[in-house]
């Protein structure tokens, strides 16, 4: 697996752990971003494009259990949690917040690199599986394998790229994708791609499954974050 495009988001706030999770990610070919407050985790994970988030439970600003429920609210993003303690309740407890993982401190960095890269996989392989499903929400529905969209039941022609951008949408339904995570998912890792490519896409999907395009109820913008399809 190539990892120089994964980037992951550390938020601790014990320097010399910080510094040393960041290392051993960065010697595997991730691209780590560090965040040393509970409340500056948060606003990065939610603003910029992550593919996994390691977490750790006792910070400043925001404890780590509520950065992770906040989190948990607008993204799907994969979150490991780190704490010192070692209780079942503490497992249980982040695990219902949404952590996807527990980590107890003192563990080795190969058993962090391990759980980081099982959880990327298991994205990978998710996000391939989903190919072969249809979905609905709002009035809109896709069906991959026959390769058609309808809108309030009527037949609607859509272009490639417009049917896999539709197709993201639909599958992240009520949940925001930021603007870069939705151009790696439609158009790869074309590094000359301008990023008005999708605003133009989305106003096209807008024009055709929209009532009033200018008025969107369907295909909601998140100004400076990205786009989202409403759930219902
Ligand atoms: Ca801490």
């Amino acid at each position: 697996m190539a990892h120089g495009s994964k980037r992951i988001l550390v938020i601790e706030d014990e320097r010399p752990m910080a510094e040393a999770v960041a290392l051993n990610l960065r010697e595997e070919g991730f691209e780590v971003t560090l965040a040393a407050r509970g409340d500056e985790g948060l606003r990065r994970a939610l603003t910029e494009p992550f593919h996994l988030v390691v977490l750790d439970l006792m910070l400043p600003g925001l404890d780590g259990r509520e950065v992770c429920r906040r989190l948990r609210e607008r993204s799907r993003v994969p979150i490991l949690m780190l704490t010192a303690r070692d209780s079942i309740e503490d497992r249980v407890r982040g695990l219902e917040g949404g952590a996807d993982d527990y980590l107890t401190k003192p563990f080795s960095m190969l058993e962090l690199i391990a759980r980081v890269k099982a959880h990327l996989r298991r994205e990978e392989a998710q996000a391939e599986a989903v190919q072969e499903e249809a979905y609905s929400a709002a009035g809109v529905a896709l069906d991959v394998a026959r390769h058609q969209v309808t809108r309030d039941g009527q037949p609607v022609d859509l272009r490639p790229r417009e049917f896999e951008l539709l197709r993201v949408l639909l599958a992240n339904r009520g949940r925001v994708i930021p603007r870069d995570r939705l151009l790696e998912l439609v158009w790869g890792d074309d590094d000359y791609l301008d990023s008005g490519t999708l605003d133009v896409h989305i106003r096209w999907l807008r024009l055709k499954l929209e009532d009033d395009p200018r008025r969107p109820r369907r295909i909601l913008t998140l100004r400076g974050v990205g786009y989202k399809f409403a759930e219902a």
